[in-house]
């Protein structure tokens, strides 16, 4: 079997083990790492169909991550893929008016953050003991809503971590906030802090780079570490469920063994859809990569142009967890379509930061033909979730509905009505509540949080995720309140060092 090395997009020298990517994160030069080849799938179409979600998460990853053992894999897979998703398919996929809605929002939280971040604790343990590790792994987080749950949720309990999530302090939705204050776990913890969500960022990188702390945190038996969305511990895991979709529509009989599918993808920091081009490398049959944005449409003018700027207003849509400038995972993209030339890539992303834009040239956009960018705006959003369901009774959520929106448009602008398209559904229906029942009926606006949710449970006939029905009753047990600068005392405090 190929041994796959990771390397820096930004310095080709920096080389390690699959398990050292994933205790790193990031690389030391600021770069994100990168398989050395992306390797092929190692079984076929006929046996894939056959293949349980765990089952084909084992087929994908070992692929992947060549310095783990199959035990290791295994076990990880099995502690990740349980009961905590609300269905044994893990991702089902609904057919709806033409398309194929990938459902990744069946875990802890609902929403497709869950896919990675309930197996990332166990690959970071694996990882850990690997390298031989001995301090306890100290996950630290600043998140605006829906990553710091699906963290604290993936790493409530797992021995030899603890986690801790700083969230803006009024600056989170109700619902985001009593997600995360009822959270349990000996090892979770939570604070607001009076700031917003970027000195709260801050504060957390300042931490991470933080020399003296670093080694107070290493007496003390700790070390920190990321669960952020550049992993690569984060972006194999969502290579599985394309893989595993493709072999149910087979199994299903929507599609021949062979035959090439579209994806469409939601898209923010564009780590779900940079796992969907990596099907594609591995030989998955896939056509295009449709990539949808909202209204912060960077990604679409860049498709558009080769022209990556985002220097311009940022706007706050119903679909908050798209609402992006810095797109960090096409880094990924830009270094495979710079030849692998870290140099160049790197000098664009210097670009980047010291100008806010760089272009790619003609050469490197000529590869981009496997995708097509799109945007829907924010009466158009409404709109798709109201048809859809005046249509057909399903309902799906603002940032499912931006996809199926360039959906429609991509089939118009292209004639394609024929291949078979899979839309990833990114979120439940219930996590936007309000955005969504505001787009069926406005008249819905009147109604409190929770009667909303009883109300969608009630015309879309579809049960109460337990993530909902747990919050409602829950105890809080986080009620840590600091100002920016207390941050690192409070993580003190936290981890019992003061
Ligand atoms: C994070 C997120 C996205 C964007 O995914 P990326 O991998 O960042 O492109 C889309 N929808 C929802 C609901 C999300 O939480």
């Amino acid at each position: 079997m190929m041994e796959i090395v990771y390397t820096s997009t930004r310095n080709a020298a920096e080389k390690v083990s699959a398990s050292q990517a994933i205790l790193k994160g990031l690389a030391d030069d600021g770069g994100l790492f990168v398989p050395s080849a992306i390797p092929p799938l190692a079984v076929g179409v006929a046996e894939l169909a056959g293949m349980t979600y765990q089952e084909t998460a084992y087929e994908v990853m070992k692929q992947f991550f060549t310095d783990f053992t199959e035990e290791e894999l295994k076990k990880c897979i099995a502690a990740a893929y349980d009961g905590k998703f609300d269905t044994e398919e893990i991702a089902p996929l609904v057919d709806a008016d033409g398309a194929y809605y990938l459902e990744l929002f069946h875990g802890p939280t609902i929403a497709f953050k869950d896919m990675a971040l309930s197996i990332l604790p166990h690959l970071l343990v694996t990882a850990a003991k690997k390298n031989h590790v001995q301090n306890e792994i100290v996950i630290l987080t600043a998140t605006s809503g829906d990553t710091g749950k699906a963290a604290l949720a993936g790493f409530a309990d797992v021995p030899g971590t603890k986690i801790i999530v700083f969230y803006p302090k009024g600056g989170v939705s109700p619902i985001q906030e009593l997600q995360m204050v009822t959270q349990k776990g000996d090892n979770t913890f939570v604070a607001g802090i009076n700031g917003n969500f970027d000195q709260a960022q801050t504060g957390v990188k300042e931490m991470f780079s933080d020399a003296v702390l670093k080694e107070q945190m290493q007496k003390a038996g700790y070390q920190f570490s990321s669960a952020n969305s550049i992993n690569i511990g984060r972006l194999v895991p969502q290579i599985v469920y394309y893989v595993h979709a493709y072999g149910r529509l087979v199994a299903n009989d929507v599609i021949a063994d062979g035959e090439k599918i579209n994806v469409t993808v939601p898209t923010g920091n564009f780590g779900n859809i940079l796992a969907a081009f990596y099907a594609k490398q591995m030989g998955l049959p896939i056509a295009k990569l449709i990539c949808a944005s909202n209204e912060n449409k960077v990604l679409y003018d860049f498709f558009a142009t080769g022209v990556y700027d985002k220097n311009r207003e940022f706007v706050l849509t119903s679909s908050p967890s798209m609402d992006i400038l810095i797109s960090s995972n096409l880094e990924r993209l830009i270094y495979r379509i710079a030849g692998g030339d870290a140099e160049k890539n790197a000098a664009l992303m210097r670009e980047l930061a010291e100008s806010g834009k760089y272009e790619i040239t003609e050469e490197m956009q000529e590869q981009l033909a496997d995708f097509y960018g799109g945007c829907t705006g924010e009466e158009e959003t409404a709109a798709v979730i109201r048809e859809l369901y005046e249509k057909t009774g399903y309902i799906i959520d603002t940032h499912t509905a931006v996809a199926a929106g360039v959906y429609r448009s991509y089939k118009k602008d292209t004639g394609d009505a024929a291949t078979k398209t899979v839309i990833a559904s990114t979120a439940s229906p219930f996590k936007f509540t309000r955005s969504v029942m505001r787009a069926i009926d406005g008249g819905y606006d009147k109604m409190t949080d929770f009667e909303l949710v009883d109300e969608l449970s009630r015309i879309g006939n579809i049960a109460l995720p337990k993530a909902i029905e747990e919050i409602r009753n829950a105890p809080v047990l986080h009620d840590t309140v600091c100002g920016v600068a207390e941050m690192p005392q409070t993580v003190k405090r936290f981890l019992g060092m003061l």
